[in-house]
């Protein structure tokens, strides 16, 4: 693992993803590369790519040609045991944001360092959470330091995705990796969570985030650069300043 200064924590070269015997490839020719202090938006239609990008990026989906490094390790290799300490630098906030829905919210957050254990462990290891005090901590940095011990399912969907956020920081994450985060939010709880999610990297400028949204005026927001994807191909990937309309109409636009 090489995580000094420079080295960048995503790494995606010339990669082709193909899924199975599906004919169109998901990705073709992808490179791209996130840097500490980077707040990266993936933007395009449904079907350009985004998700796979983000596979790529926790090493779930491997390239089928081209090269991967996260944390400066090859994805290839990310699931050895050697690799343990990169694999926890990733953290990934999924769509949907998967918490354990009777648990508590210590809980929840608390499996943020339990790896890759399935939830019958998690949920033997957790009855009660150690390290309450770091817990509580990260909770606060999202904002709901009360909900400590609701359980999570009797919590907002907006509250959900501010414990997933909290479990990622918990981890250790330095990669953030966020799934449409905020699709299934109001724009008020949207604005609330994107905060959150900035904040988490202008406050500790060793992260970065790499943020899947569809919603291209928010990525123009909250985001420092954007990737625009298209029929699993990278369309333009510049800073949100250099961004203009009339690319962001002709990337969503149905037939071209
Ligand atoms: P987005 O997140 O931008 O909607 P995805 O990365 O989910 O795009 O999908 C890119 C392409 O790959 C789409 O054509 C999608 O149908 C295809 N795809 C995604 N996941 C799978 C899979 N598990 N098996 C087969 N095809 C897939």
């Amino acid at each position: 693992m090489s995580t000094g200064p420079g080295t960048p924590l995503l790494d995606i070269s010339g990669v082709t993803v193909r899924y199975g015997t599906v004919a169109t490839a998901a990705l073709t020719d992808v490179s791209l590369t996130v840097h500490p202090g980077e707040r990266v938006a993936l933007i395009g239609p449904s079907g350009a790519g985004k998700t796979t990008i983000l596979s790529l990026a926790n090493g779930l989906v491997l390239p089928t040609t081209g090269r991967v490094e996260i944390m400066g390790v090859d994805s290839v290799e990310l699931g050895q045991r050697a690799h343990r300490d990169a694999r926890r630098l990733v953290g990934t906030i999924p769509q949907g944001n998967a918490l354990v829905g009777p648990l508590r919210v210590a809980q929840n957050v608390a499996s943020g360092r339990l790896g890759r254990w399935g939830p019958l462990e998690a949920l033997r290891a957790l009855v009660r959470p150690r390290e309450i005090d770091e817990i509580l901590e990260v909770l606060t940095q999202v904002g709901i330091p009360e909900k400590l011990w609701e359980r999570a399912d009797q919590l907002s969907g907006g509250q959900q995705q501010r414990v997933a956020i909290a479990r990622a920081l918990f981890q250790g994450a330095r990669l953030l990796l966020a799934d449409e985060p905020v699709s299934a939010l109001d724009p008020a709880r949207s604005a609330a969570v994107l905060d959150v999610l900035d904040a988490a990297v202008r406050d500790a400028p060793d992260r970065a985030l790499l943020a899947s949204l569809h919603d291209a005026p928010l990525a123009l927001r909250y985001c420092s650069r954007v990737v625009a994807l298209r029929e699993g191909r990278v369309e333009f990937d510049k800073p949100v300043g250099e961004v203009d309309q009339t690319e962001l109409d002709l990337l969503y636009e149905l037939e071209r």
